[in-house]
């Protein structure tokens, strides 16, 4: 009685039947600040030229000296606050991990180990175990077979490191929790976090255990440069380990790399004994103590560092779920921070109700959106847009028309009624001129009165197409209706 296919798709559920996955992640984010974390250079490693935002200090020429950027300090502190974190208020360090490798020209990394900036906190229901500041390394680029280049740029700038407890269960729900994380650094202004431009960098720890056994052997996953890759590169693992589990085989630990092509994980390297990166901390930069520099400049006081921080992604869903946005309307607009707070903006203007609200999110992501984007339309040009079409001034069409135009700038992308006026998209809703367009097709129209008396619905329409052909399409239909029956005696 079983058919072929569903026996083959018992057997792929079957492999993870029984046990338990678990994954930790850890992932870099390059932060936006202006200069490098030690060092005066440009932070924008890729608008210029390799090697060209480099200097002795990111070069590590002997006898230089790091200073730490208070920017990218106070990015991580912000971070910290907004998942919930304690932060190390009183005493942080930097400590040097010593290793040797082209990409690192100190034989260093400037990072943090046994005083983490941030330490706990939570973020989509997942524990967090630290954030902390680093400095990135520089970029290689593999030009052919034998040949690596190095564009020190990238050399010294900014990293945040965030590491998660093991407690994250599948695929899907990493990527969900990255993508989260992504929406709180563009929120905060921490991080543009663009995976695809290595901004962001998801590694995945991922181990397969019996249900109810302690944690199994973990092997890390790198190269996951998109949502997709990091959900389907952990899925693919914890069916391999769990595969190579149930018949008796056991896992090594390991680092593999995801295919993209292929869509599985590949060896990279075996974990040679645990790397000893002889941590100790950088003599050259001072310790941060936070009561003392907060004394100096309130702004880094916990209250005005909380203060600083923007309605935070979950709050901002909490809100649009009050106008009653849907849920797709919630995430498009949270998803896109400068999105969304176009639409605070024009929400404000609009006078602040929950119908507006509804109104010009539909508008901006169906018909904006749509059309391309913002362009030159204002915040107050979509709300007074849809403020006439509230006053039925505007058709749903002339919405869209006016639109059009203010996202090409017309009207300084803001005067919705004067461009609706200037290509005559305002609806006649005023009674006056009504009534005489009324009066028109009454006096031309006896036959179809006549039907419409005797009971033709029909009668009615082809009354309303007469009107709105009279005023050449500028009548507000309803209105138009209302005084056609409120005009027709029937005897
Ligand atoms: P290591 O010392 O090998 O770097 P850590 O304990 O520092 O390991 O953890 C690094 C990352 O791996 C963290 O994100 C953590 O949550 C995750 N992790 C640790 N043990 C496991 C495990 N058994 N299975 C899955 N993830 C794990
Ligand atoms: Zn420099
Ligand atoms: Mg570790």
């Amino acid at each position: 009685m079983h058919g072929k296919g569903l026996c083959a798709t018992m057997e792929l559920t079957d492999t993870t039947m029984g046990f338990r996955a678990t994954i930790g992640l850890e992932i870099h984010a390059e932060l936006a600040t202006r200069s490098k974390m030690f060092c005066r250079c440009p932070n924008n490693p890729d608008a210029l030229p390799p090697n060209t935002a480099v200097c002795p200090i990111c070069l590590a020429h002997p006898g230089t000296l790091p200073v730490p950027n208070k920017e990218a300090v106070r990015h991580i502190l912000r971070i910290g606050l907004a998942v919930g974190g304690s932060l190390a208020w009183e005493y942080s360090e930097f400590d040097r991990k010593n290793y040797f490798y082209p990409d690192i020209p100190k034989g260093y990394q400037i990072s943090q180990f046994a005083y983490p900036l941030v330490q706990g906190g939570s973020l989509r229901g997942v524990a967090i175990r630290r954030i902390h500041l680093e400095e990135d390394t520089a970029r290689s680029v593999h030009e052919k077979e034998g040949v690596t280049l190095l564009d020190y740029n990238r050399a010294g700038v900014p990293l945040m490191e965030l590491v998660t407890e093991p407690v994250i269960r599948s695929g899907e729900e990493a990527a969900a929790f990255a993508r989260e994380l992504q929406i709180l650094l563009r929120t905060l202004g921490a991080s543009h976090a663009q995976m695809e431009k290595g901004e962001m960098r998801v590694e995945a720890n991922v181990s397969v255990a019996p249900e109810g056994a302690p944690l199994g052997t973990k092997v890390e996953v790198k190269n996951l440069n998109s949502f997709r890759a990091v959900e389907k590169a952990i899925t693919y693992e914890i069916e391999r380990q769990a595969k190579l589990l149930s018949e008796g085989g056991v896992v090594q630990q390991e680092t593999r790399g995801w295919d993209e092509v292929r869509e599985i994980t590949v060896p990279q390297r075996r974990k040679e004994a645990a790397h000893d990166y002889r941590y100790f901390p950088d003599p050259d930069i001072p310790k941060l103590r936070f009561p003392g520099i907060a004394k100096e400049d309130p702004s880094w006081s916990i209250e005005q560092l909380r203060a600083s921080l923007p309605e935070l992604p979950w709050e901002r869903r909490e809100r649009y779920a009050a106008f009653g946005l849907s849920e797709d309307q919630r995430e498009a607009l949270v998803a896109d921070p400068s999105l969304a707070d176009f639409f605070d903006r024009a929400v404000a203007s609009s006078g602040d109700t929950n119908e507006a609200a509804r109104l010009i999110a539909n508008y901006l992501l169906t018909d904006v959106i749509g059309a391309g984007g913002i362009a030159q339309l204002k915040p107050e040009g979509i709300a007074e847009a849809v403020q006439l079409y509230q006053e039925s001034l505007l058709s749903s069409r002339g919405v869209k028309e006016v639109l059009g135009l203010l996202r090409q700038g017309e009207g300084e992308g803001r005067e919705a009624r004067s461009v609706a006026e200037h290509h005559n998209l305002i609806q006649v809703s005023e009674e006056g001129a009504l009534q005489a367009i009324v009066d028109r097709v009454l006096a031309r129209e006896q036959k179809a009165v006549e039907e419409y008396c005797a009971g033709k619905e029909a009668a009615m329409q082809y009354l309303v197409g007469q009107g709105m052909r009279e005023s050449r399409g500028s009548a507000n239909p309803k209105a138009l209706r209302a005084l056609l029956e409120e005009s027709i005696k029937c005897k």
